[in-house]
């Protein structure tokens, strides 16, 4: 820092950007944005904040600064000279906050963010500059030099005239500022003077500020739309109107999914607008932080005090955006108030209501969105029932599946499974595995297939960990078909004549030796109609889908032993049979067995290594062709 003279009389400060702000500048500068013309955006951004807080410092405290200044935003521009103004009755800045927010960079680990995306290539734009807290900086895309002057609402502040060039150093000097508030002034870049032009930033403010909760002027005229779009009721909301309003608090480019104006007047009142993505951000599912940190805003008669207001909605409904404005909280609330607030238990209490509600009733009335949705957020969902004990029920009747009666993605509820079920079958039966076509392909659902049973397909990764803790439906058990205590006396038609059991027993005990360890039991099968062998598992073990999970993300653990299942009916085990019968010591009855078993295996994707399994398939294929 070094004083300098300006004029010999007014002093002015010259101040050294940190080396980290050099090479941030630079990088915002050159590389980063897609449209300079974002520039506009984060300056009305920065301004509009700006008058939040001195708005609401207003209500708080009495003692502020030119309490009676009309709230607004003021742009001059001048197509001819080429400059740019732009002007905020807000908070101000005092000589450190200029400092502070002007001369550094407001949240570590922005640099090297900020490089790691010019690594990758990526362009900045829109939805993340304002994240890092750098918005205002992109102003030095269209201009060489940019002029601060503000004054801070205190009482006892000053004015300041911050100016810089974005290449190494800013000055600060003292000012007479009479109002308080932010002017920020420039002259535009040769390149850039469409943006003194007034149609032309019309058109910006339009289709990035429309919304803004303040008045913007241009000139004398004001370009913003401020309406609180939550206060009216459905019939007064025009889709465009309520898309572009979305579009802008959410900060997405598409237009939402679905929106919910809501109106509860009573123990507590208050008016909200909700919204539904199209898409949930990939991020969102895997990482819980990133549904933690999110919320609708909230507002208090019409003031907003919270942007992402995390006390609105339980953790796993917070990807629904939107605004809440309520009359029952007073306007100086701080944060924890705000938390601990019997008020906002009710109203997120009535929310979560609500929102299931509007789910139920997608789901019945406009299938086709409510599969857009749940496609997106049904893990969201499932994450729910295992958190919200108390929607438990209503969370339940919202799932979805797929089953051997859909098509593929097609969709049935526990509801409609249960009423087109037969009145003689006493369970819900789920499939579990990684996809459609491997679960159709399973030999355990032969008998199902064959007595027309619907039996639910879950492929949903997150699907294990939840089905089967629901239990019971509508007083009927869930069960997955891999159990080996599931009732088969129900039979189509007659089997081929059954193994005579004393040439069985010899088989399932040869099953047993020859597989030793790795294997439970070998019992007959009742379900099996076209497979020889497959695997289910007894009473207490843990499905093969929920163990190849937990078995990823915790390496060392036991695998449960399986119960082989043999098809007595079918012509290979028919023929092992006699085979013993022959010669029980045949070498090839036991190769045969293992690669059964090994089959079954892989069939489930259970097959660790396939190097025995392929050479036990040539020693079989040998023996086949060296008997012709
Ligand atoms: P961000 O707004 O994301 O924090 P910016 O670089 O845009 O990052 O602004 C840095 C800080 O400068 C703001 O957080 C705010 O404290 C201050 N600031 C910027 N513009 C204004 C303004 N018009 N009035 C008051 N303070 C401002």
């Amino acid at each position: 820092m070094s004083n300098i003279n300006n004029n010999g009389t007014v002093p002015v400060q010259e101040f050294e950007y940190k080396a980290e702000m050099k090479q941030l500048l630079d990088l915002i500068v050159h590389s980063l944005y897609t449209h300079p013309e974002i520039y506009l955006r984060e300056l009305i951004s920065n301004a509009s904040d700006a008058l939040s807080k001195v708005r609401f410092n207003a209500l708080t405290d009495q003692d502020i600064l030119d309490k009676e200044a009309e709230l607004a935003i003021r742009i001059t521009i001048d197509s001819k000279e080429m400059t740019f103004v732009i002007e905020d009755s807000g908070v101000g800045m005092t000589e450190e906050e200029l400092i502070a927010n002007l001369g550094t960079v407001a949240k570590s680990g922005t640099l090297s963010f900020m490089q790691s995306l010019k690594e990758q290539q990526k362009q900045l734009d829109g939805n993340l500059i304002g994240q890092f807290g750098v918005g205002f900086y992109s102003v030095f895309m269209v201009t060489e030099e940019v002029t601060v002057e503000t004054r801070s609402a205190r009482l006892d502040s000053q004015g300041y005239r911050w100016r810089s060039s974005g290449q190494g150093t800013y000055t600060i000097e003292n000012i007479d500022k009479t109002e308080r508030g932010t002017k920020i002034s420039f002259k535009l870049k040769e390149e850039h003077k469409e943006f003194a032009e007034e149609y032309r930033v019309e058109q910006i403010i339009k289709k990035y500020s429309n919304f803004v909760d303040f008045p913007i002027y241009l000139g004398e005229k004001q370009v913003n739309s401020i309406t609180a779009l939550w206060q009216r009721s459905k019939s007064e909301l025009k889709d465009e109107e309520v898309n572009e309003f979305y579009k802008f608090i959410a900060n997405d480019y598409n237009d939402p999914l679905d929106f919910l104006p809501v109106s509860v007047e009573g123990m507590v009142t208050f008016k909200a607008l909700l919204f539904l993505p199209k898409e949930a951000p990939p991020e969102m599912l895997y990482r819980q932080s990133e549904l933690e940190n999110r919320g609708p805003q909230l507002y208090v008669k019409k003031v907003l005090i919270q942007n992402e207001c995390r006390d609105l909605l339980p953790e796993y409904l917070r990807f629904i955006a939107g605004v809440v404005d309520t009359e029952d909280l007073s306007l100086n609330v701080s944060r924890e108030v705000v938390q601990s607030s019997p008020v906002m238990a009710k109203i997120r209490q009535i929310l979560t209501s609500k929102i299931l509600g509007w789910f139920e009733t997608l789901s019945k009335d406009q299938p086709e969105k409510f599969k857009t949705f749940y496609k997106a957020f049904g893990p969201i969902i499932k994450i729910g029932l295992n958190t919200d004990f108390t929607n438990r029920d209503k969370l339940i009747e919202l799932l979805h599946f797929e089953s051997t009666k859909t098509d593929e993605g097609g969709y049935v509820t526990l509801r409609e499974y249960t009423e087109r079920m037969g009145a003689d079958q006493k369970e819900i039966y789920y499939h579990s595995g990684s996809s459609r076509s491997q679960l159709l392909a399973h030999p355990n659902l032969e008998y199902f297939q064959d007595m027309g049973i619907e039996v639910l397909l879950l492929s949903d990764p997150v699907d294990v960990f939840v089905i089967p803790s629901i239990h019971e439906y509508d007083k009927k058990a869930l069960k997955s078909i891999e159990k080996a205590d599931i009732d088969f006396s129900k039979q189509k038609r007659e089997k081929a004549e059954p193994l005579a059991e004393n040439l069985l027993a010899p088989v399932l005990q040869l099953f047993r030796e020859t597989l030793g360890e790795g294997i439970e039991d070998v019992i007959e099968s009742q379900r099996l109609v076209n497979s020889p062998v497959t695997l289910v598992s007894g009473k207490d073990g843990l499905d093969s889908q929920m163990e190849k999970m937990m078995k990823m993300m915790q390496s060392a653990m036991p695998a449960t032993k399986r119960i082989l299942e043999v098809n007595t009916s079918h012509p290979i085990i028919r023929n092992l049979a006699g085979m013993i019968m022959a010669d029980a010591n045949n070498p090839l009855i036991r190769t045969a067995m293992k690669q059964l078993y090994e089959g079954a295996l892989f069939l489930e994707g259970g097959l660790d290594s396939t190097t025995a399994f392929l050479s036990r398939m040539n020693e079989l294929i040998e023996a086949a062709t060296l008997s012709r």
